[in-house]
Formats: structure tokens, C-alpha cells, sequence
């Protein structure tokens, strides 16, 4: 039983527009879902992923509207770590972001490209050097070979990252691959953690941070990993339906919040794919309010309704 590495990302935004604007249009990633927090349906929880919402390229959003920005420190992931094609795809990003005004980090011979988001989360771009199928949405901008493939890991802050990796190494099937670091690796998928010195000053979830990590795993195997955490004592949420995935929540040992996430059914279970992305799509139990909820949710317009024209 092995996790496939990260299904999703689920990160803070205080301005759902701005966040939709930099996700889609700045990155190319395409909205695959516009729902609601199932915890609170009165907000949005923007999905953006590859073309077709598959797990591995899924990084969501729960809005909190002028939520203050957040920063990060022990016990939370600092970064996120995307997959590109080659060096040129590097090349590529680095010219892209710059011509749109965001700033940029190259470290000469890094081989990865830095930016923040418009709140402060930061990322990375790195080569594939995987073999692991890429990931990529579609953009009238950005070649099908330089687009981003999906993530590759994400770096955590942690006082004492040896308590997590006992955790990831006995519990989740890890393998340590660095000096702090983690990959968890199926037989389709593989994605790692690694951890960084915290900071003395206290993080605070807030807008541009990260909210939980989901690794993957499949239908079959979702119910056998809840078992193995009851039979090692870890406490978990147990199991939660998120109708496009199900859910197993837990904090590892630094404070990080883990979640394992199955790979059915996915986002076709309300639209065509074609159609993703564009309408706000509700779970079952909250579809009779639909009117209400609308009715209190930023106005979001389709990142794609221009496409036509321009092309
Ligand atoms: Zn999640």
C-alpha cells in the first residue's frame, strides 16, 4: 500500500478575484471547480489543476474575503515545488513572469525559478525528472511544453523534522531522500516533503498560506489507511466524503496538516470536461440553498470566456 504522491494542496486566499486572475491567467493553470467550503458554504474553495482536474496538479482555495496576509512558520509548508518539461520551460517562466510584473528569484546553476503569488505564498518551478506523467492545462499563452506539470513537493518549516520522518517512514511508507526529506511514491504517482529550519517567529494561517497537504491514494485502498492509523494510534478525523474525494485528515508530528485523499470520483461527477469550472457547483446536500448561496459569493467571471476571440 503506497501513496501516490500529492493528490492536492489546499492554501488561504483573502481575494478570490486576484487569486483566479494569477492561478489561470499567470499561470495557466485552468479552474476546474468553483464550489463552496463544505464547512462553510458561505465561501468559495477554488480548484485549479491540468486540463482535466487530475490529482497531482490540484491546488485549491478556500476564500476567506480580506482575510490579513498570513505567514508562515513551524509547522507549516512554506513552498510549493512544480514540475516543468526542460530548462527551456524554465527559461520560459522566467521571461513570462518577468514581462508580467512578477518578481522573480534565479539562482545561477539552481536549475529552478521563485515567485510568490499576489499574497505572498511562494513557489518553484523544476525540471521533471521523474518519468512521472505530466500534468498540464491548456492557455492560448503558454506552450503545451513549457506548462506546468503538476507539483513535485513542498517544503515545510519544522523544529525537529527527524519526529516527522519517523512518522512518513513507519506509518506512510516514506522513503527519506535527502537530509530532510521525504518522497512518498505509488506506482503511478511520487511527491515529497521536505522540511527547513522555522523561523523563531510564529506563523499564522492567514491569506497566501497553505492550509493542508493531501497525498494520493486509490478507492480501494482509502479505507485500509484508517485502519493502519486506528491500529497506530494516530488520531484522524476519520473518514470525511468530500463528494469529489474522500477524505482522511491528521496532523503530523511538526504540525503539519496531512490529509489522504482518494482518486474517485473526481470533478466529472458534475460537468462534462469541457464544461469544468464553469458554473458554481454545489455538494448534493446544499443544492436546494443554491439561490442563497449564490446570492453571497463574489461574482467570479469564467478565466476562458475570451479565449475564442483571442485566438
Ligand atoms: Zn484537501
Amino acid at each position: 500500500m503506497q501513496l501516490q504522491g500529492i493528490h492536492h494542496i489546499s492554501a488561504i486566499t483573502g481575494d478570490a478575484q486576484r487569486n483566479l486572475d494569477f492561478y489561470t491567467r499567470v499561470l495557466g493553470l485552468r479552474l476546474v471547480a468553483k464550489t463552496v467550503n463544505q464547512d462553510d458554504p458561505s465561501v468559495y474553495h477554488l480548484f485549479y489543476a491540468d486540463e482535466e482536474g487530475h490529482a497531482g496538479s490540484e491546488m485549491t482555495f478556500f476564500e476567506y474575503p480580506h482575510a490579513i496576509p498570513g505567514r508562515p512558520g513551524a509547522g507549516m509548508v512554506h513552498r510549493i515545488v512544480w514540475r516543468v518539461g526542460s530548462s527551456e520551460a524554465l527559461d520560459f517562466w522566467a521571461e513570462r513572469l518577468d514581462l508580467l510584473e512578477v518578481p522573480v528569484t534565479r539562482e545561477a546553476g539552481a536549475g529552478s525559478v521563485r515567485f510568490s503569488d499576489p499574497e505572498g505564498l511562494d513557489h518553484e518551478l523544476v525540471v521533471n525528472t521523474t518519468g512521472d506523467a505530466p500534468l498540464a492545462a491548456e492557455h492560448p499563452e503558454i506552450p503545451q511544453a513549457h506548462a506546468l506539470q503538476g507539483f513535485e513537493g513542498v517544503r515545510a518549516y519544522a523544529h525537529d523534522p527527524a519526529q516527522s520522518g519517523a512518522l512518513l517512514e513507519r506509518i506512510l511508507g516514506a522513503e527519506k531522500t535527502g537530509e530532510a526529506t521525504w518522497t512518498l511514491r505509488g506506482d503511478a504517482r511520487g511527491g515529497w516533503i521536505a522540511y527547513d529550519p522555522a523561523p523563531e517567529e510564529r506563523g499564522r494561517q492567514s491569506g497566501g498560506s497553505v492550509h493542508h497537504v493531501a497525498w494520493g491514494t486509490n478507492v480501494a485502498e482509502h479505507p485500509r489507511w484508517q485502519e493502519r492509523f486506528e491500529e497506530a494510534g494516530l488520531p484522524t478525523s476519520g473518514i470525511i466524503d468530500r463528494t469529489y474525494f474522500k477524505s482522511i485528515y491528521f496532523r503530523e508530528p511538526s504540525g503539519v496538516l496531512f490529509e489522504i485523499a482518494d482518486d474517485a470520483p473526481g470533478f466529472t461527477i458534475d460537468s462534462p470536461v469541457e464544461e469544468l469550472g464553469r458554473k458554481i457547483i454545489l455538494p448534493p446536500q446544499l443544492e436546494d440553498r443554491r439561490e442563497q448561496l449564490e446570492a453571497r459569493l463574489t461574482p467570479l467571471a469564467d478565466p476562458r470566456a475570451g479565449w475564442a476571440a483571442k485566438a
